[in-house]
């Protein structure tokens, strides 16, 4: 069982969450003029590191809230007070 510490709520059961994937850089605004093959790799494109990463998950059985978090994908141990709430 793990815990995920909600910005909003805390530390809750993992059952609560889904995970919503790997913080991006933002979109790009000129996404028209960029080459196919680079705007493919932003939109299904995933880096699946290996050690401490940011994603975006989403306390969907919860308050509803969707954030962002650091997470290492060899242990699954969230980085304490790596939470944040989108602005
Ligand atoms: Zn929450």
């Amino acid at each position: 069982m793990h815990l995920v510490p909600c910005p909003w709520c805390g530390e809750r059961h993992e059952s609560e969450f889904a995970y919503a994937g790997e913080k991006k850089s933002p979109r790009p605004l000129d996404a028209g003029s960029l080459a196919d093959d680079v705007w493919i790799d932003y939109v299904i494109g995933r880096a699946n590191p290996r050690g401490v990463t940011r994603e975006k998950w989403w306390h969907v059985r919860g308050c509803g809230l969707m954030f962002s978090i650091e997470r290492d994908t060899r242990s699954h141990e969230f980085v304490a007070g790596s939470a944040e709430a989108p602005r």
